[in-house]
């Protein structure tokens, strides 16, 4: 595994894109997942809100079996063979955190 974990302390922190600086995860949004293209994924221990179909290529299992099979997300995000850069944040919700993967250069 070659990742690099970056730790945000807030829920509600603005996350965006360490290449093009496009704010990702933007609170002032209705819709505030903001994907761009060196995002690999945005996750929760509940499940996925969004993946590239390069990344979900790559994992050990598609995120349908994940879900449908409620394994672990983090799991199986470290099951990927692609190299990411995952900024992790609590969701605010219980323990449960927020990962949002960039793709490394
Ligand atoms: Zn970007």
């Amino acid at each position: 595994m070659s990742f690099k974990i970056i730790h945000l302390n807030n829920a509600h922190d603005m996350v965006s894109c360490p290449y093009c600086e496009h704010i990702v995860l933007d609170w002032s949004q209705e819709q505030y997942i903001q994907p761009c293209e060196h995002t690999a994924f945005i996750a929760l221990d509940l499940g996925f809100e969004f993946v590239s179909d390069i990344f979900e290529d790559k994992m050990k299992y598609s995120v349908d079996e994940i879900h449908d099979q409620s394994l672990n997300v983090f799991e199986a995000i470290c099951s990927s063979k692609i190299p990411v850069t995952i900024y992790d944040m609590p969701l605010g919700v219980e323990n449960y955190k927020r990962y949002i993967g960039f793709y490394n250069d």
